[in-house]
C-alpha cells in the first residue's frame, strides 16, 4: 500500500502527475474485472455474461476473484459525446439523487491536494447556472427526477450531463438507474469510481485527451 503523506516527505512531491504521468496506483476493485479461469462464478449485481463484465452493473465487490481479477485500467467509463469548447475551464455541479456517499467522497477527493484537479482547470461549483458539466449519483427516485431536470436546464450551453458509479447506470442491486432520463455524455463506472477513474473520463469528455 502507498502512504502518500510519506511519499511526500521521501520524494518532496505531493500532487500526482496523472493523466500526464500515467503509472500511478489504481484500487484495485474499482476497475474492470477480467477473466482469467473457466469456472463459473456468482456474480450479485449480474454483471458477467459471455461477452465479459458489464462496465454499468458491476459493484466492484470482488466475488467474482476465483475467476475474475482486476483489470487495473483507468478507462472504466464510457464516452458518448465530446465537449471541447470546455477545455481552457471546467466546472462541476453535483446531484445526489440517493447514493450511500461513496460516489460524491471519491469526486470530492480529485479536489484534495493528492490528485489537485485545478492544476488541470476543473473546478466544483454550487450553482448549476456556473456550471459546465452536472455529475449524477445515485439511483433513480421520483422526488429528484424534477430536481435534476432542472438544474440540466439551468445550466448554461455548452454542458455535459456525466453519470458517477453503478447506482445511476443500473441502479445497483437496490434499485433503478437513470440514465434513461437524462441522456449522459460521459458514464463512469464503478462502486465507488477510482479518482483516476474520474479525472482520465472528465479530460475525455471536455476533449483534452
Ligand atoms: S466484482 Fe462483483 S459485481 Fe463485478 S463482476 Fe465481479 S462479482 Fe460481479
Ligand atoms: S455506486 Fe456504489 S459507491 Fe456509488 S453511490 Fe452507489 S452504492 Fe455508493
Amino acid at each position: 500500500m502507498r502512504i502518500w503523506p510519506l511519499d511526500s516527505i521521501k520524494n518532496g512531491i505531493l500532487t500526482t502527475g496523472f493523466p500526464k504521468r500515467k503509472n500511478e496506483t489504481i484500487s484495485p476493485w474499482s476497475t474492470i474485472p477480467e477473466k482469467f479461469g473457466q469456472e463459473d462464478v456468482y456474480c450479485p449485481a449480474d454483471a458477467i455474461s459471455p461477452e465479459g463484465v458489464n462496465l454499468k452493473k458491476c459493484i466492484s465487490c470482488g466475488l467474482c476473484s476465483k475467476s475474475y481479477e482486476p483489470s487495473l485500467r483507468t478507462d472504466n467509463y464510457i464516452l458518448q459525446r465530446q465537449e471541447p469548447r470546455l477545455r481552457k475551464s471546467f466546472k462541476i455541479f453535483t446531484v445526489d439523487s440517493g447514493s450511500c456517499g461513496a460516489c460524491n467522497t471519491e469526486l470530492m477527493a480529485i479536489a484534495n491536494p493528492l490528485y489537485d484537479v485545478s492544476r488541470l482547470g476543473i473546478f466544483f461549483t454550487n450553482t448549476p447556472k456556473q456550471a459546465d458539466a452536472i455529475v449524477i449519483m445515485g439511483i433513480y427516485n421520483e422526488k429528484m427526477e424534477p430536481v435534476i431536470k432542472a438544474a440540466i436546464e439551468a445550466m448554461s450551453k455548452p454542458s455535459v450531463v456525466i453519470l458517477l458509479g453503478a447506482c445511476p447506470l443500473s441502479g445497483n442491486i437496490l434499485g433503478k438507474g437513470i440514465e434513461a432520463m437524462v441522456d449522459p455524455d460521459l458514464i463512469i463506472g464503478g462502486c465507488p469510481p477510482d479518482p483516476f477513474v474520474i479525472i482520465e473520463a472528465l479530460e475525455k469528455v471536455r476533449g483534452k485527451l
